[in-house]
């Protein structure tokens, strides 16, 4: 009898098990060697020749075009990590990758799958300890957190601009947005424009925008300004101009026109005399509209985008108004000041000081797109991280020093379960030496040695980690060079690798569709 369609595939048992371990091993693999500060960056090309250089797990993993389903899980291990705390996606990816690498040599001794399971739950539950044991007892002041965004940006492609001065940045920024029970970290925007130095990268405080004056007879900035915020048309609607007139004299149709002039002159008159400074409309403006507005000394921004209109109402206090005659002086935001200015081939306007929110946006600049996307993603992370930090108030040392000291916690209270399940505790302590060992094989060193070097080095001081800076590569104190990491990136990185490897190990048939 045949339950299944004949183009199924079905792959089932030992080979079910190794095919999917094989692929997402595989994923893992590929970003292992950009991990840390001397992790390389990856080229990715996509089927219509488009370019991206990274260094981001995440962004490798997703534009790799990943079809195998166990593979895929990898993807959204990375995925997560990214959503929940924005950095250690490399470190989740290469964790789960060599979970299912140890659980591949269990199940050939024959451990059976649900006890590696178990056994990886358990290990897990040591690993959150370990981590709380590891968090550094000092308050995260504006210096941990500069290190903390540093630690997340080394190793990025930062341009001509220092880790150190961007680090500064970020955390002005976070401090900004923080409120008294968190971090608004959505209030900070990261705003990229081609075109100068990195160098000329900077926090404004306020928002940007890809807009540019309807008029060139506009003022190029205004202080202290009263904004309207519209999705009106301002100018004789286009369905209107289409219409058909019955018109069969001059007459006729200078009295169309007239119409037409008085009711566009209307507008202008309207939004003059309301009050606004400076008017942002989701829809078009009649060109005789703006050429009135300009002379009244009115900005104006015509067809604005819905997420930039939302932007502009949240940061400067403004009441999205739909009609003309509805717009009163209680519907206008403030701002401190708005302003365009022209890049090359954009203009931008910047809208400063807005009265509502404390919204920030990190005006990223570089050379070319390529250095800017790259710019925009390291510090992505690094505000991530900042927030991540500042929130929790809990930071641990990086540079490997917490999974070794995780691993050792964990081989400890292996020696006090029972069976089998011991091996699948111990086999996710060697899983987690894979950090160390990659940040070690990425500065060249031998990975083995530096392994045992840094256990040595753990075991008589307590912290170990081996630290990258400038050319030397030394196993110390990682906190003493401020290299540390968010508590919570390190929490989700155990928690989602574990949760993907032991739901692929689980997996015993896999039936596919043609
Ligand atoms: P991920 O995507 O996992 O964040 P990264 O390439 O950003 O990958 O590397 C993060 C790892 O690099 C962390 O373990 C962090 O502690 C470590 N790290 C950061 N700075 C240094 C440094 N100066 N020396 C050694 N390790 C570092
Ligand atoms: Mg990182």
């Amino acid at each position: 009898m045949f339950i299944l369609s004949e183009d199924s595939q079905r792959t089932q048992g030992r080979d079910a098990q190794s095919s999917n371990i094989m692929a997402g091993k595989a994923v893992a693999e590929s970003v292992r060697t950009t991990l840390g500060p001397r992790g390389m960056d990856k080229m990715l090309v996509d089927s219509g020749g488009e370019v991206v250089i990274t260094n981001d797990g995440a962004t490798i993993l997703n534009e790799m075009d990943i079809e195998h389903p166990a593979a895929q899980m990898i993807v959204e291990v990375a995925d997560s990590q990214e959503e929940e705390v924005g950095d250690g996606t490399t470190t989740a990816a290469v964790i789960a990758g060599n979970l299912l690498g140890e659980a591949e040599d269990l199940i050939e001794q024959d451990v059976h799958a649900t006890t590696i399971v178990e056994g990886y739950h358990e290990a897990a539950e040591i690993a959150l300890e370990a981590i709380a044991e590891q968090v550094s007892e000092e308050t995260v002041d504006d210096d941990v957190l500069k290190q903390v965004a540093e630690s997340s940006m080394t190793g990025k492609g930062t341009g001509g601009l220092t880790a150190e001065s961007l680090a500064e940045t970020v955390v002005e920024a976070i401090r900004h947005v923080e409120l008294e029970d968190g971090v608004a970290r959505d209030n900070v925007t990261v705003h990229t424009q081609i075109g100068a130095s990195s160098n000329a990268t900077e926090l404004v405080p306020g928002i940007v925008i890809d807009e540019e004056p309807a008029h060139d007879g506009m003022p190029d900035a205004v202080e202290d300004a009263s904004i309207a915020v519209l999705d009106v048309e301002l100018g004789v609607r286009t369905g209107e101009i289409d219409a058909e007139y019955a018109i069969d004299s001059i007459d006729q149709l200078n009295t169309a026109l007239d119409a037409e002039e008085s009711e566009v002159r209307g507008y202008a008159e309207q939004v003059a005399e309301s009050g606004a400074d400076v008017v942002f409309t989701t829809e078009d403006v009649d060109d005789r509209v703006s050429t009135y507005l300009a002379g009244e000394g009115v900005l104006v921004f015509e067809s604005i985008g819905d997420s930039d209109a939302k932007d502009i109402v949240s940061a400067t206090g403004a009441t999205r108004v739909g009609a003309l005659e509805d717009l009163e002086e209680a519907d206008f935001g403030q701002a401190d000041r708005i302003s365009s200015e022209n890049f090359g081939d954009d203009d931008l306007a910047f809208i400063e000081g807005g009265a509502a929110a404390e919204t920030v946006t990190v005006f990223v600049r570089g050379g070319t797109e390529h250095v800017v996307d790259e710019l925009e993603r390291a510090i992505g992370d690094a505000l991530d991280v900042v927030a991540t930090a500042l929130e929790s108030g809990e930071v641990v040392p990086g540079a490997g020093a917490t999974e070794i000291a995780i691993a050792d916690k964990i081989r400890e209270e292996a020696a006090g379960i029972e069976g089998r399940k011991q091996l699948a505790v111990t086999a996710f302590a060697d899983a987690l030496d894979v950090v160390p060992r990659t940040l070690a094989a990425n500065t060249g060193r031998d990975p083995i040695d530096a392994l045992v070097d840094l256990r040595a080095a753990h075991e008589s001081e307590g912290r170990a980690g081996l630290i990258t800076s400038g050319e030397d590569v030394t196993i110390d104190d990682p906190f003493d060079y401020g290299v540390i990491d968010p508590a919570d990136v390190k929490r989700e990185a155990i928690e989602s690798a574990t949760e993907a490897a032991t739901m692929i190990v689980r997996i015993d048939d896999v039936i596919a569709a043609e």
